[in-house]
């Protein structure tokens, strides 16, 4: 067809086995952070353009380059939020909740990035996500982790993924880390990508999160935080350790995490796995205790994580089907109110049941059959229950039709 419309670059339809699988992931998270203490929030999926750009980090790659903004008729400036962070202590602040806390939030929906589209990267992605604000104690990391740590294995998952976790230090132990990355990456500047020249001045950290060939060969080499942390950012990381091995969660050191946005602190982590080619990340966070108080709220400390849903989606097994709905069939025109009545009835009582429509009661039947019923009602002069595996029948009355079919 001519002029046929088609979705844009970096979308997808969640359609038939696509959105079984992306609603498991969704309904896993949701029951599973629920046993740990969160609330879900739903904030809106566009902000003021100054929710992410004063607090994701002038150098992110999210800022310069993926943002979805845009002027509205009013003139306001509106991003499309790509993470979900940021619009949570949006509306902790707004909402007025810093001074109640601590405030366990679970969110799961779209986000959206100019990338490039390729397998599990989109420009419409979806994540799940936690933030827990107000503890400041390395328990509260740990118990985020094993939500996603808890989540992974109700998927199925666990077993093709590794956590990875890392320090990025409190704020004296950056400073002593960012002079000693200074020095280094200074020495090899030639060397590097026109981009991380200019993280060199603004954030040599984000350096170390760089996707060019070439700087990764300089990060190598780069000195490690561990000797620039200040006791207490090393006891810090010590009691995350600690605790996640107390929760059963296992973990590898990776000092080359730091994250891509700029508000991280102290913990920084990835799920990552080698399931899925280059897009090997599906979890990820860290702890963010100075965003509150950027964004103009108090000083409340927070920590979490965002999981892509396409990510996690292609790595879990096909969730189970549903059983199809009982297919109430009037096997001639005068049955027809009474099959209504019935399927009224019927779904009354918590019993999933559909009408044909139209045609005949042999074509109904068909298409019952077709669709993958387990039983089809067939409405009379009396009320049969059709088997459609084995084909047997059997007359009911109305009460024990409830009774077969109910539970
Ligand atoms: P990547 O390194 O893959 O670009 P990121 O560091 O940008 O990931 P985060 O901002 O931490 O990712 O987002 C958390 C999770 O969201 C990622 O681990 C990934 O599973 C998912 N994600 C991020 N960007 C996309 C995208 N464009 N399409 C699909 N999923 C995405
Ligand atoms: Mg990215």
């Amino acid at each position: 067809m001519a002029n046929q419309l088609q979705p844009v670059r970096g979308t997808r339809d969640l359609i038939g086995e696509d959105a079984a699988r992306h609603f498991h992931v969704v309904e896993t998270a949701r029951r599973v952070t629920a046993l740990f203490g969160f609330s879900e929030w739903q904030t809106p999926i566009f902000e003021d353009t100054r929710v992410f750009s004063r607090t994701l980090g002038e150098t992110s790659d999210v800022v310069t380059k993926e943002m979805y903004s845009f002027e509205d008729r009013g003139g306001e400036s509106i991003t499309l939020r790509p993470e979900g962070t940021a619009g949570v202590c949006r509306a902790l602040i707004t909402g007025g909740l810093t001074q109640t806390l601590p405030q366990k939030v679970f969110y799961a929906g779209p986000m959206f990035r100019y990338e490039r589209p390729q397998k599990g990267r989109y420009r419409q992605f979806h994540q799940i996500g936690l933030e827990l604000l107000g503890p400041a104690t390395p328990i509260a990391d740990a118990d985020v982790i094993s939500a996603g740590w808890r989540i992974l294995q109700e998927l199925g998952v666990a077993k093709d993924v590794e956590l990875n976790i890392n320090t990025l230090g409190d704020a004296p132990s950056r400073e002593n880390y960012r002079a000693a990355l200074v020095k280094y990456f200074s020495a090899h500047a030639t060397q590097l990508s026109e981009d991380s020249k200019l993280r060199l001045e603004k954030n040599p950290l984000r350096i170390l999160d760089s996707k060019d060939e070439g700087d990764k060969v300089l990060v190598e080499k780069a000195p490690l935080i561990y000797a620039h942390l200040t006791q207490d950012a090393a006891e810090f990381y010590n009691g995350l350790k600690s605790t996640l091995t107390a929760f059963g969660v296992p973990f590898q050191e990776n000092p080359r995490i730091v994250r891509g946005l700029d508000y991280y602190n102290h913990t920084a982590f990835e799920f990552v796995t080698n399931a899925l080619g280059a897009q090997g990340t599906v979890m990820a966070g860290g702890r963010y205790d100075g965003l509150v108080e950027q964004m103009g709220g108090p000083n409340v400390p927070g920590i979490g994580w965002g999981a892509g849903i396409e990510r996690l989606s292609m790595l879990i097994a096909a969730p189970p089907k549903a059983a199809m709905p009982v297919a109430v069939i009037p096997m001639n025109g005068e049955a027809e109110a009474r099959a209504l009545e019935i399927l009224n009835l019927l779904r009354g009582q918590n019993i999933a049941a559909e009408i044909g429509y139209s045609g005949t009661a042999k074509k109904r039947l068909e298409r019952a059959n077709k669709s993958g019923a387990a039983f089809a009602v067939l409405v009379g002069d009396d009320i049969k229950l059709k088997n459609l595996a084995d084909g047997s029948q059997e007359d009911l009355t109305l009460e024990t039709l409830v009774e077969r079919l109910g539970a």
